[in-house]
This record gives C-alpha cells, structure tokens and sequence, in this order.
C-alpha cells in the first residue's frame, strides 16, 4: 500500500504548553502552515500530579499567547469569556489560577485550534537533504522545512532506583494511587513536586504509619517571589544572559534556582500546620523531616527497599520503607523519534540539544531546514526556559526566525526592564552561588 504524503512548513513534536503556544501564535501568521502532534489521546498536563488544590506557580496572564499578543482569541482571557465565567473569575480574586483551571484553559486551545493532533505519535525523523520526513505511527509520512522539538523532559531517577509498583516517579503519584494504610512512606526530593505529595499524604485517610521526607537540599527553601526577582524572567534579562559566558551563566542558572525551583509559600504553610496538628493536636507522630539527606542508594529487601542517606557532617542514615516516590525532578533528552538524524545533532553533556540565540538546534543540516528546542535552553538560555514566563515570547521569536518576517511588534516593543545587569560584562566574581 503507497503510504498517505502529506507536507508542511513546520511540524512540532509533542503538545504540552510549549509547543502549544507556538501552535497558538502560528495561527496568526498568514500563509504559514504549520502542524503539531501528540502521542497522548487529548490534552492533559501531568495529570499524575493534578492535585484538587495545585496552583499555578505562574501568572495566568503568561498564558499560550498574551505577553506578545494579548489580542489573539487563545488567551485565558478569552476563555474566561467564552466559558460565560470572566465577572465570575474576576470576583474570586485568585492570587494563582488552580493548575486545573489552567489545564482546561490549554486543552480548549489545543482542541479548537484545528493544528493540534492527538493519538499521533511520531515514531522517526529524517532528513532526505531538503526536508524532514516524519514517520508518524499510523503509518503517515509528513514532510516538513522546520521541526519544532517540544516533547518535555524526562524524569530524572536515581541511579540503580528498583522502579517497581511501589517504588516510583513522583509524576506518576495520583495514577498509582498507592494503598498507603499502615505502610512506611518516603518522599524523596525537596522541591514543589515532593511537597504536593508530601501534602497529599498528610490529609489521606486512613494514614500512613510513617512519612519521611527526605531531600538533599540544606532545609526547605521557598520560592524567592517579588518584582526584584521576577526581573529575570523578562526579555531584557534573557538578552543579557545569553552574551554571558557558559561558566557565568552556570553559576547564574545555580544562584537563582529558588526563584523557580523553590516550594509555593501556600503549600509550605500547610504542610507545617498539617504536621503540627497531627502531633500536637492528635498526638500522632508519624512525620519525619530530613533536609541535608542525599539518598545514595535504595535497595529492595524484605519486601520493602532498605535507603541509605548520606548527611551533610559525612555521616550514612539508613532507613526502612514500604513505598518510595522519587520526586527528584527531571532532565532533558533527546526523544528517540530523532535516532535517524540524533548523530547530527550537537548535544550539551546534560542531556539537552544545544542551542543557538535563535533556539535553533545546532546540527549539520541546511540552514534553511531549521530544528528548534523547547525546553533545552535551561544553561544556554537561563532558568527562564523550562518554564512559562517568555514562553510566549520565544515562540514569537522562533516564528519570526522561521518566517524571516517581522510579524509580532511586541518583541520589539520591550522595555529594557528595571534593572541595569552589566550586559556582557558581568565577570566570574560577580555572580556567586551563596553558601
Ligand atoms: C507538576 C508540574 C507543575 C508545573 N507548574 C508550572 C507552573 O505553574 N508554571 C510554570 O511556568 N511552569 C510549571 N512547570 C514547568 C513546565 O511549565 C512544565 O514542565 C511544562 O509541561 C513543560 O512543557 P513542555 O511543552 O516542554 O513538555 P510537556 O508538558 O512534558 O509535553 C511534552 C509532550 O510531548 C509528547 N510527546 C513526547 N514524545 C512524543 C512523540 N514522539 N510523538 C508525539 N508526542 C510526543 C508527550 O506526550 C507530551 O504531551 C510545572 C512542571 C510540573 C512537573
């Protein structure tokens, strides 16, 4: 049977937020067609951690489109709007949109839009000298000049973890739903993902017997919040990181990972007040806090996992569990569809393709046939990338580099932002990781 040949100008692999809003961005730039695909069967957002309560760490306002243009019907304003629920929204004066609402916000963008597929998998990318040839797994060929690579970070599991049913990835949480009744519990890792479980777990009825948290970091740092720090998150700062040099950027990306990285305030509050009433107030202590532990080892035994911690004075824990849950974060990779060109492509030693000011990959293909990363410039283009703040903005600026056109004036329109940073003379002293 011949297979069925279609072709674009731009194909996007994987439909989270990312790829999302360049396909929400895209729709408003004449004469470009461009395509995005997902293996899931609709629209979800780490469904494993949709908690009832998870808010935003972000502003609803740094949705798919608005900080570059605020009129396209894609913002969450106009869902707002087209739900009939804006003066409803308005009156609930939400300091952060729940992670839910937001979701739904983006599964509506990615299902009316009419660009988004899903239950498409793209299985191989190749390059036949003028174009990319995407296999999709139904068997479809589509070709295509520019490939967009949005298809998210893995998760980052301890080396030799004995990944099992009770001894899993945080991001798996709520579609486990492990019976926890009587059992010893350990969360690992110390930042918002391990917080949510660590939460969650305080309210389950019935309860765990015990509950460990346990994390590397030195105690459980909040996110650092306010004007002076969100001035890192702007295109004005963005522009500065990127003529840094790779050592001073690392420090920088090191320095500011609690401005991103850092437990919700909310969430920290009520994790302390869950814990002091259930040994206070009922008088049942199953909590266990263990900042400054790294987990070196996690082993089965006994029909449970034995854990080794090292503590910062050089000293071993060791501790007994029933369920493990890594909530130790993630890493970037390179998706297996891209094999047939992979050796093409440079990749950063983390894992994550290497990219230029442009966001284009750098490979040995046409410079005409460009491939961009999403979600790969956390050490070329700072802490910013991984999350929501320019995403809007990067996608404006991929579409430009794309089209060669100048279509979104907002990017030119940005104010230097508030803060003088030294543009390209910042020197390895200046930025210091602090003790
Ligand atoms: C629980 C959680 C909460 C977060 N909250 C915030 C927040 O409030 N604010 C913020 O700024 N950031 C937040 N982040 C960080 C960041 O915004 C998200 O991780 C975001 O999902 C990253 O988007 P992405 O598009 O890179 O990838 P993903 O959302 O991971 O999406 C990748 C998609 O690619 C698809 N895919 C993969 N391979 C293929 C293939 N071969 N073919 C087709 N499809 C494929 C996958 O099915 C998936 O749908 C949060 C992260 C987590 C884990």
């Amino acid at each position: 049977m011949t297979p069925d040949i279609s072709s674009t100008d731009l194909a996007g692999i994987g439909i989270g937020p990312f790829n999302l809003s360049l396909a929400a961005l895209a729709h408003n730039v004449p004469g470009l067609n461009a395509r995005f695909f997902d293996q899931k069967r609709t629209f979800s957002w780490h469904p494993g951690l949709a908690f009832d309560n998870s808010a935003m760490q972000t502003s609803y306002l740094k949705d798919m489109v608005t900080p570059v243009l605020p009129t396209s019907v894609w913002s969450f304003l106009n869902y707002l709007v087209q739900q009939g629920r804006f003066y409803d929204f308005m009156a609930a004066r939400f300091d952060t949109v729940s992670r839910r609402e937001f979701t739904d916000y983006m599964a509506w963008v990615a299902h009316e839009l009419g660009t988004c597929q899903f239950d498409a998998a793209v299985r191989e990318v190749d390059h036949d000298g003028q174009r990319f040839v995407l296999r999709m797994a139904s068997g479809q060929i589509l070709r295509a000049r520019g490939l967009s690579v949005g298809t998210g970070p893995v998760p980052n599991l301890p080396q030799d973890a004995p990944v099992c049913p009770n001894c899993f990835h945080g991001i798996e949480y709520l579609e486990r739903q492990p019976d926890i009744t009587g059992k010893r519990v350990a969360v690992i890792g110390g930042g918002q993902t391990g917080a949510e479980i660590v939460l969650d777990l305080l309210g389950a009825d019935p309860m765990p017997a015990e509950l460990t948290w346990l994390s590397r970091r030195s105690a459980f740092w909040q996110l650092q919040e306010g004007g002076l720090v969100d001035q890192i998150y702007t295109p004005a700062y963005h522009d500065v990181f990127l003529n840094l040099t790779d050592a001073v950027k690392e420090a920088a990306v090191s320095a500011q990972k609690y401005s991103s990285d850092g437990l919700t305030p909310a969430t920290a509050d009520e994790i302390y007040r869950q814990i002091y009433r259930h040994r206070y107030v009922e008088g049942r202590d199953i909590v266990s806090l263990h900042p400054g532990r790294t987990v070196t080892r996690i082993e089965r035994r006994f029909g449970g996992f034995h854990l080794n911690a090292e503590t910062p004075v050089g000293g071993v824990e060791e501790l007994t569990a029933d369920i493990v849950i890594l909530a130790t974060g993630f890493r970037p990779a390179v998706p297996a569809c891209l094999d047939p060109i992979r050796d093409r492509l440079n990749i950063e030693a983390g894992g994550a393709l290497e990219l230029d000011t442009r966001y284009r990959v750098q490979w040995d293909g046409p410079e005409e046939t460009p491939i961009y990363g999403l979600n790969h410039g956390r050490q070329s283009h700072g802490i910013v990338d991984p999350q929501l703040s320019l995403t809007a903005w990067r996608s404006a600026a991929i579409l430009e580099d794309f089209t060669g056109k100048p279509i979104f004036d907002a990017l030119r329109r940005v104010s230097a932002g508030l803060v003088d940073w030294a543009d390209g003379r910042v020197s390895e002293d200046t930025v210091r990781i602090p003790a």
